[in-house]
């Protein structure tokens, strides 16, 4: 049986990023870049104003006072937006806003709420303070300068970076296609939610949890038809799904009884097997193949142990065929307030949830059937055989 480790990396070994494409920005969102990305602007594009206020030259200013005020004549006028073609001489000022390019000559800008109007002289306003030079002044390519790396191949394109690629005018980003996700389920017993409950039966609860996870981790998730137990019935949904999708996820039929039908109606439409069974708690009938250049993974039927299998083994995957750069889920350090029991042979993922003080405690039952556990979980611990964690230990927490 292989380890978690062996399995991942057979299938990490077997995946390869797909092509890439052009997408436009709004449709980009959660995509992984497919080659660095560089500013052609800098960022601001000119020095400007980051108050309402007067535009000055700062040195206009050294002597200014509560009881010397300076008086400044308004030399005009400019609006975010516009930029003034008169020069801020000494003696004068200008009216700027926030975003409001420096007019030339400028080099500070002193917050309207710091200027008192001048009785004496409409046309002039007086400055009660000194102003340093470059207050209040956004300057050029502080962000980011011309040439420099906006995002690097393999990263997200997240809700921030989003506005951060726009700033720079950026208005389309290459990143590899997105992964179709067949997802499917096989069972006699499974019924769709919402459709009455006869005796015997459950409600299927794998594909809508395993389509969400799937298109988190950036695939399309495409839902099909429950399977009868069947190896007709099984054949022709394998083939289906594989012929339309990149990856199919199925759950269920994958362990050793007669009823199990995956892999043998994998291997019936010419599937090639890789391997079956990892030592991982939950998760272990795991089946992973490929199929002209599509993959399958089986996972188990066992709703927490479909869930888990897909964290630890197949969202690697789709991230990869993404070019992802991170591929594993992030782990949080987390105190244990309570111990933490493996008693079995095999590494248990157990599920745990997190408070806000950093502390980590067991989500519940960590039998592989119990849904109110892994709803309520946060992420994973990975407890080796026979082991305990006392309560106070550090442990890494795969997050979800
Ligand atoms: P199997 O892997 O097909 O032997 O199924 C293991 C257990 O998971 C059985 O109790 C099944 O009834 C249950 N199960 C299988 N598939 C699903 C599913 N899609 N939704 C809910 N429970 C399932
Ligand atoms: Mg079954």
């Amino acid at each position: 049986m292989l380890s978690l480790e062996q399995a991942r990396e057979r299938i990490l070994d077997a995946v390869r990023p797909l092509p890439a494409e052009m997408v436009d920005l709004r449709e980009a969102r959660g995509r992984f870049m497919a080659e660095p990305l560089r500013s052609a602007i800098d960022l601001p594009p000119s020095d400007n104003s980051a108050m309402d206020g007067y535009a000055v030259r700062a040195e206009d200013l050294a002597s200014a006072a509560p009881d010397a005020p300076v008086a400044l004549r308004v030399m005009g006028t400019a609006p975010a937006g516009v930029v003034l073609d008169k020069v801020v001489e000494s003696g004068t000022c200008a009216r700027v806003f926030t975003g409001s390019t420096l007019p030339r000559g400028a080099d500070a800008v002193v917050m309207q709420e710091d200027v008192q109007q001048n009785s004496q002289d409409p046309a002039s306003v007086l400055f009660v303070e000194r102003a340093p030079p470059w207050e209040n002044v956004r300057l050029r390519g502080e962000d980011v300068k011309a040439g420099a790396l906006l995002l690097e191949a393999g990263e997200r394109v997240t809700a921030p970076r989003l506005s951060f690629l726009a700033a720079a005018g950026i208005s389309s980003v290459r990143a590899a296609r997105r992964p179709v996700a067949g997802v499917l389920a096989t069972g006699n017993e499974l019924r769709e939610p919402g459709q009455p409950l006869e005796a015997g039966a459950i409600y299927e609860s794998n594909r809508i949890g395993l389509a969400a996870l799937a298109q988190e981790a950036g695939a399309i998730p495409k839902i099909y038809p429950l399977v009868p137990d069947d190896l007709a019935a099984t054949k022709a949904a394998l083939e289906l799904a594989l012929s339309e999708c990149d990856v199919v996820l199925s759950t269920g039929g994958v362990s050793v009884g007669e009823m199990d039908w995956v892999k043998a109606a994998f291997a019936a439409i010419g599937g090639r097997l890789d391997f079956w069974t990892v030592s991982i708690r939950p998760g272990k009938p795991f089946a992973f193949g490929r199929w002209q250049e599509k993959f399958l993974f089986g996972l188990p039927g066992n709703p927490v142990s479909a869930l888990v299998g897909f964290l630890l083994l197949a969202r690697p995957a789709l991230l990869r065929m993404q070019g992802a750069r991170e591929i594993l889920p992030r782990t949080i350090p987390a105190t244990l307030s309570e111990p933490l029991a493996n008693h079995a042979g095999r590494r248990h993922f157990m599920r745990v949830t997190l408070d806000e003080r950093g502390g980590a405690r067991s989500a519940g039952s960590q039998a592989s059937h119990i849904l109110s556990a892994m709803a309520r979980a946060d992420g994973l611990v990975d407890v080796p055989p026979k082991t305990t964690f006392a309560a106070g230990t550090v442990v890494a927490v795969l997050s979800f």
